[in-house]
């Protein structure tokens, strides 16, 4: 008997040893923009985690802000047989014939934070309310202003995103609905006179243009009389623009400081805003959006409908892509520690 149970054992073990590998849920080509900005290392990360914790397998590239290399590596995802990709799009307009191939072979598109345009192939949108994200800097802008400054008129700069990035413009507008009915009535003046995207917009949000950007404004608009902020959309522009300022003296002796704000909760800002230098920022966690985008695979590998809560806003040129919009989170130093920490985005030491 003992024999048998044993012999029956060694089978079931041998069974089990050599039990192939549970099939994968599906396979997934994530594609990121860069890795110069944290935002998209922590969406990678996330993703990635989410996904293998899901059974999926996953294969994350991140392009480096450089169009025809984020195409190559789309196209070998294809190539490779992903079920579904994932992207968020250097520049917006550039993937419609990679689209097509990805179409072709069967392969799923989720636009991942930024709109994919002039496609009929993208199959979803998840991303932040983006209109609101601006709507928030704008807000904590003029909050900001009226602790620091007292009663306006207050001088203010403005700064756009990328004008290839469809969020660039959403973030504009949510901000102008703000600022412009103030600076119609005066509370707000613009030294330069330059508003719009096609003027105040910052080619592949590069904090080194926005710089540069902010030294002209001053030398040309500020020699005899002061700014009081910036509108500014990334913290990645955000610290540029510090830099700027405070290379002509704001922030030292009796030159406050302008009011500056940003978005993404990046740790240089979050310390800057802790130094009292950038105002505020966005939050937004990548670690919601990232799940939301793990549903949507899910949804679609199983032939079901993923939750969806806009069917109306992000028309891309061709059609509108259903959405799933997140809410962000307006931050400076009353909340930081309370939103950054208390949701276990940061650990304390990575800030002080
Ligand atoms: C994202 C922002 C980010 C910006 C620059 C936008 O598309 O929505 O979160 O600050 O790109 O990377």
């Amino acid at each position: 008997m003992k024999k048998f149970l044993t012999a029956v054992s060694a089978a079931a073990f041998a069974v089990t040893a050599f039990v192939a590998p549970a099939i994968a849920e599906g396979f997934v080509g994530i594609s990121m923009p860069t890795k110069s900005s944290a935002r998209w290392i922590s969406d990678g990360n996330s993703m990635v985690e989410q996904f293998e914790a899901a059974g999926y397998e996953v294969d994350l590239q991140y392009a480096e802000d450089d169009i025809p290399n984020q195409l190559a590596q789309i196209e070998n995802m294809i190539t490779k047989g992903v079920d579904v990709l994932v992207i968020a799009a250097i520049d917006g307009t550039t993937l419609s014939n990679a689209l097509e191939n990805a179409a072709a072979a069967g392969t799923a598109v989720i636009a991942y934070d930024r709109l994919i345009r002039d496609s009929g192939d993208v199959d979803y949108y998840a991303t932040f309310d983006n209109f609101k994200v601006g709507v928030q800097q704008a807000t904590s802008l003029m909050n900001g202003l009226k602790e620091r400054f007292g009663d306006g008129p207050y001088n203010v700069e403005l700064f756009g995103g990328s004008p290839d990035d469809n969020n660039a413009y959403f973030f504009y507008d949510g901000a102008m609905s703000v600022l412009q009915p103030l600076i119609d009535d005066g509370t707000v003046v613009v030294q330069s006179g330059q508003m719009g995207m096609d003027t105040v917009g910052t080619l592949r949000w590069d904090g080194a243009v926005a710089q540069a950007r902010m030294d002209n404004l001053l030398s040309a608009n500020y020699t005899d009389n002061h700014i009081q902020g910036v509108l500014s959309p990334y913290d990645g522009l955000s610290i540029g623009i510090l830099s700027s300022l405070k290379g002509v003296g704001y922030g030292s002796g009796d030159q406050k400081m302008p009011v500056v704000s940003g978005q993404d909760a990046e740790v240089p800002s979050v310390k800057s805003i802790l130094a009292g230098e950038q105002h505020s920022t966005v939050f937004k966690d990548t670690r919601e959006l990232a799940r939301v985008t793990v549903g949507m695979v899910d949804a679609i590998l199983k032939e079901t409908d993923p939750e969806i809560n806009d069917n109306k806003t992000y028309n891309n040129g061709v059609k509108v892509v259903p959405s799933y919009l997140l809410e962000p989170v307006a931050v400076d130093v009353s909340n930081w520690e309370n939103v950054l920490i208390g949701s276990g985005y940061y650990k304390m030491d990575q800030i002080k």
